[in-house]
């Protein structure tokens, strides 16, 4: 298990030795980081693929954050497989895994300096989630701060969590720039997820009502936000499994609910309980 200044200095080995040799001697290589929670799926995958394409130096950070966490939710039940997620990240071809442990990234028990993400940071997952987003913005700081990188790379699939690294990195004057996978989905839609692997057979059938509400909403979206919105609530609301928290359209530049006349690009969320699992996902939509 390494520690954070183990992780800088293998870095700094890693860049070193590439700097020196190989066929791109003498030019800086890049850093690319995939901040992830582990019990990885082939959703992960896609983003540590993507950084293999983006970088010469591919570092995986593992860590389930105890800070984005708040009472009552699933820190400890939360899918912890590193074994497995090391074997998986093997056979992909990463330079680093970073895996720390709570006390290695909070050495002094959880940090009194935190970064805040603002008003959004308390709408849709931060209103149900308070604190989770400053949680979650401070975590990848410190993941930036250790590592390094030039480039960090993240799941559209949690497009809030986009939104607001795009906005720390910019407010903030961080270095790396952005990169944004696309969704990985299960046949039959559902969006893949670490939780996914909570639900029962019944459940995950339900749960695609989820993935099959945003497509017909995108499909309809020419019509409107009202008619996106009816078409997604027509097929969750008729699941009986489906606990629906919100379904909402965003304006994709200011993350705000969209005015019922709004035009152009648009995003739909939405996140729902199968059970005792909180689900995700959003698509993108072009309201005409
Ligand atoms: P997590 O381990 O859930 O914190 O996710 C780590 C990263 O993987 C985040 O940037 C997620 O958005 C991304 N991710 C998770 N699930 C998917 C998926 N189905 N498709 C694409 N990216 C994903």
């Amino acid at each position: 298990m390494l520690t954070t200044p183990e992780v800088i200095d293998t870095i700094a080995g890693l860049r070193a030795r590439l700097a020196e040799t190989g066929e791109r001697a003498g030019e800086r290589p890049r850093v690319v980081l995939v901040p992830t929670m582990g019990a990885l799926h082939a959703g992960h995958l896609a983003l540590v693929r993507r950084a293999r394409q983006l970088g010469d130096i591919v570092v995986v950070s593992i860590f389930v954050n105890p800070l984005q966490f708040g009472a009552g939710e699933d820190l400890a039940s939360y899918p912890r497989t590193l074994g497995e997620d090391v074997a998986a990240l093997g056979a992909v071809g990463v330079d680093l895994v970073f895996a720390p442990t709570g006390q290695v990234m909070y050495p002094h028990g959880p940090s009194a300096t935190r970064v805040t993400a603002g008003p959004v940071g308390t709408l849709y997952e931060g209103a149900a989630r308070p604190g989770h987003f400053d949680g979650m913005l401070t975590v990848v700081c410190k993941l930036i701060n250790i590592v390094g990188p030039d480039v960090v790379v993240f799941g559209e699939k949690d497009a809030q969590q986009v939104f607001l690294v795009e906005a720390m990195l910019e407010d903030l004057d961080f270095r790396p720039v952005i990169e944004v996978v696309p969704i990985v989905r299960e046949q039959g839609g559902l969006a893949l997820s670490s939780r996914n692997r909570n639900l029962a057979e019944e459940q995950r059938a339900a749960a695609r009502a989820l993935s099959a509400g945003l497509a017909a909403a995108a499909s309809v979206a020419d019509r409107g936000t009202a008619a996106a919105l009816q078409a997604a609530h027509a097929l969750i609301d008729a699941q009986p499994l489906v606990k629906l928290d919100y379904l909402v359209v965003v304006d994709p530049q200011t993350f705000l609910p969209v005015a019922a006349d709004h035009h152009g690009p648009a995003r739909m969320l939405v996140a729902a309980l199968v059970g005792s699992t909180r689900l995700i996902d959003n698509a993108a939509l072009d309201l005409n």
